[in-house]
């Protein structure tokens, strides 16, 4: 009797594997190949630093303070961005900051591997968030 369940076991465990081994494999091979993500994908930000104001609307919506923004005023009067930073310690990817940007200067691209072993490094500044504005155009974002 017990011989008997264990055979059955195995015929059905051995027909439920001929049923999937000759099938399309649906998961991808991780990192080797990325899935493409979706147009309004809310992936790290990007900055195009030559266009923000320094007004602070980003950083006054935040629900986790997790922006730092300094900024001086120039010769010109024209304020200069002299710091911009986003703690990817506490951000939640929530697009408020982008919605609240005025000459829409910050967004949110596709970039999502940004996983760390450091706290530190997941504070990411103005040269890791630089964007430019041509290839803001040639991508359309
Ligand atoms: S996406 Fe949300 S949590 Fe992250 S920086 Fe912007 S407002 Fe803050
Ligand atoms: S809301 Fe836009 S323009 Fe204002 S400080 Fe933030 S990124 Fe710069």
């Amino acid at each position: 009797m017990h011989v008997k369940q264990i055979s059955r076991g195995l015929v059905m465990g051995l027909k439920v594997t001929g049923t999937h081994v000759f099938k399309k494999p649906i998961t991808r091979p991780y990192p080797e190949q990325r899935a493409s993500t979706p147009p309004r994908f809310r992936g790290a930000h990007r900055l195009i630093e030559e266009d923000c104001v320094v007004c602070h609307a980003c950083d006054r919506v935040c629900p986790v303070n997790c922006i730092v923004i300094k900024g001086f005023r120039g010769e010109d009067r024209r304020f200069v961005l002299e710091q911009f930073d986003i703690d990817y310690n506490l951000c939640m990817f929530c697009n408020l900051c982008v919605e609240a940007c005025p000459p829409k200067c910050l967004l949110m691209g596709p970039e999502f591997e940004i996983s760390s072993e450091s706290h530190k490094d997941l504070v990411w500044s103005i040269k890791d968030l630089r964007y430019e504005k041509e290839t803001r155009k040639e991508e359309s974002l």
